[in-house]
C-alpha cells in the first residue's frame, strides 16, 4: 500500500492507517530469506504518522502468523511474530545528505507517497528469526539413521572418530583405564 503524505506534508497533523498486507514467499526478490517460513494469512499492519511542526513521526505495529519447521528436528512449528517500528519520515531530498548507516532511522517519501509495503518486507526480513527450534534444547536428528533423539536414543555410535586422531583416542583411553585403577 501507498500512504498519500501530502496532506500531511501540506499541514495535517496525524494520518492514521490500518490494513493487511498478503506476504508471498515466492517472491525472490523481496522475501527471499523467509523462504523456510510461510505466512498462511496476511500480515496485520496498524500505525500512525505524526507531524510536529514538519517533523513527521511513524509508528507502525505488525503481526502475522507462520508456520515453519523445527531447524533441528524438522518438527513443524507455527506460531505468529509480532515487531514495533519507529521510524522518522522524511522527503528523499532531505536524505541525501546522510551518511548510509543513519538511513536505518528513516522511511522514505517519494513524491508526497510512501510506499508502506517495501519498508515493512525490508524490516520483517532484518527482523524475522532466521530459524526456529521447538525447544531450546532440541536434540535434532541422527545423522546415521535420522530418528528424531527427541524421541529417545537411537543406538547409533555417538561420534565418528576421525581416522587420523584414533591412535590418540586410543592414548586417551589408557590414560583413563590408567587413571581409574
Ligand atoms: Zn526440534
Ligand atoms: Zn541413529
Amino acid at each position: 500500500m501507498k500512504l498519500d503524505l501530502r496532506p500531511l506534508l501540506a499541514g495535517d497533523k496525524l494520518l492514521s492507517f490500518d490494513y493487511e498486507l498478503m506476504l508471498d514467499t515466492d517472491d525472490e526478490d523481496s522475501l527471499s530469506c523467509l523462504s523456510d517460513a510461510s505466512f498462511p494469512s496476511p500480515m496485520k499492519v496498524s500505525g500512525d504518522i505524526t507531524n510536529t511542526a514538519g517533523y513527521m513521526r511513524m509508528r507502525v505495529s505488525l503481526s502475522v502468523d507462520y508456520e515453519s519447521a523445527c531447524a533441528r528436528c524438522l518438527t513443524p512449528i507455527s506460531g505468529s511474530f509480532t515487531l514495533d517500528l519507529e521510524k522518522t519520515v522524511a522527503p528523499r531530498d532531505v536524505l541525501e545528505d546522510l551518511p548510509e548507516e543513519k538511513l536505518d532511522d528513516y522511511v522514505i517519501i517519494d513524491d508526497g507517497f510512501l510506499d508502506m509495503d517495501e519498508q515493512l518486507k525490508e524490516q520483517l526480513e532484518l527482523e524475522f528469526p532466521s530459524r526456529f527450534l521447538c525447544h531450546e534444547d532440541c536434540q535434532g536428528l541422527c545423522q546415521k539413521c535420522g530418528k528424531n533423539l527427541n524421541d529417545g536414543e537411537c543406538g547409533c555410535e555417538k561420534k565418528e572418530i576421525d581416522p587420523r586422531l584414533a591412535p590418540l583416542q586410543k592414548i586417551l583411553e589408557q590414560m583413563k583405564k590408567e587413571n581409574k585403577n
